[in-house]
């Protein structure tokens, strides 16, 4: 292997868990203990992610941490609970990944999605306030990348109309908004993805944050079929094991044990993922300032920034299309991705809506430029030296 060849390099791949050895040892220990399924683990994982909240100060009082086995999961559950349904409008961003908007569909209720701010790539706040109608009832931001929207102005245009605020959280571990914790703002619900490329991995999984009692109450019985107890309480509590009662048509969200074995490890070590991830996209962006893109926008001085993604945009005298730049990437053995196709071009969304690039120009021109850089905390320092030269070689100074 010549490390000045990059054609004998291994594939570097656009993303990798980082599973260690108590991981590991923590999911045998869940096969050997006889409960597999949602169990004393789970209930762990949520107590141990409510005092990971708090690990900074913030207020936790009242949080209700609830595991599921998917984000979008969570998401169903909290715009469920919330009440939504046909007739409402949720407004999101079409900067997103579809599962942000497939669960207002799920209850039949209406996606409303808006333009991006393109300094930041999250949703802007001026085009939420024009979008709202008699029938808004949420607004669904996400935190995109990891960095986190813009919370005072959602949460005070929500406040002004009455609308609820449901935040897909699914990069946003760990994320400050004016120095507070993402998961214990004055939201109605917060929703984690623990998916295989996220910030923490179970596998699968994700977890519902809420101050209301009433949210919390109704998503813990409609994220295991309905059943007024879950199976962990059935079998411990002083009611009858047997005894439980359907209430609704519930679904099969919760998370099992192997998994949130896996999270009560990820967890610990979230931090330390971010601070890694967080000083690959600090090289990035100093490697790539001289060069004709737009490096990928940072917190503010003081803020949490996870760095779920690295998003580079190539500028017209780039004089390579973002297409041809990433073909050329993986002919270096680099993976990148594109994180997303906007919401609006997707035949779905743009059909059920009749979506025109031209009302989305933001996200419309943000997507035509960017791609997805490899930033995960098992990358070496060759890894990035490699990726900064390939990127470096390919364009213009
Ligand atoms: C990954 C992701 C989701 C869904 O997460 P799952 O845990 O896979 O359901 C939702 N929203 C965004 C923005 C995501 O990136």
């Amino acid at each position: 292997m010549n490390p000045n060849d990059p054609s004998t390099l291994p594939f570097l791949p656009f993303a990798l868990p980082e599973i260690g050895e108590d991981d590991i040892a923590e999911v045998v220990d869940t096969l050997r203990s006889g409960w597999i399924t949602t169990g004393p683990k789970a209930k762990r994982f949520e107590a141990d992610f409510k005092a990971w909240l708090g690990d900074a100060g913030d207020d936790t009082e009242g949080l209700h941490c609830i595991a599921v086995n998917s984000a979008t999961a969570g998401l169903h559950l909290a715009l469920e609970a919330l009440g939504i349904g046909p007739g409402d409008e949720v407004i999101t961003t079409t900067h997103t990944f579809t599962a942000t908007a497939e669960v207002v569909r799920y209850l039949g209720a209406d996606v409303v999605l808006v333009d991006i701010d393109p300094a930041t790539l999250n949703i802007a706040p001026a085009q939420i306030e024009a979008a709202i109608t008699p029938r808004t009832r949420a607004i669904l931001p996400v935190h995109y990348a990891g960095l986190a929207a813009d919370m005072p102005a959602i949460l005070d245009i929500a406040q002004r109309h009455g609308l609820k605020v449901v935040e897909d959280a699914a990069h946003a571990l760990p994320t400050t908004s004016s120095g507070r914790r993402i998961g214990t703002l004055a939201s109605d619900a917060t929703v984690f993805s623990f998916y295989a490329n996220k910030t923490i991995t179970t596998g699968e999984g994700g977890m519902l944050v809420t101050r209301d009692p009433a949210l919390a109450k109704r998503a813990q019985i409609m994220r295991l079929h309905g059943m007024s107890r879950d199976a962990f309480d059935r079998f411990t509590a002083t009611v009858p094991s047997w005894y439980y009662e359907i209430v609704a048509p519930g679904y099969k969200y919760n998370l099992t044990d192997i998994a949130a074995a896996l999270g009560i490890h990820q967890l610990k070590k979230a931090h330390a993922f971010a601070q890694h991830r967080a000083a690959i996209a600090a090289r990035y962006n100093a490697a790539f300032a001289d060069l004709p893109v737009i490096t990928a926008p940072e917190a503010p001085a003081g803020e949490l920034h996870p760095w779920h993604l690295y998003v580079l945009r190539l500028l017209p005298e780039a004089g390579i299309t973002r297409d041809t730049f990433i073909e050329r990437l993986f002919a270096l053995g680099i993976g990148c991705s594109v994180h997303y196709i906007p919401l609006h071009l997707q035949p779905y969304w743009r059909d059920r809506y009749q979506l025109r690039a031209q009302d989305f120009p933001a996200s419309q021109h943000a997507f035509e430029q960017m791609l997805s850089l490899p930033v995960y905390s098992r990358m070496g320092q060759a890894d990035v030296d490699r990726v900064i030269a390939a990127v470096r070689g390919l364009l213009p100074r």
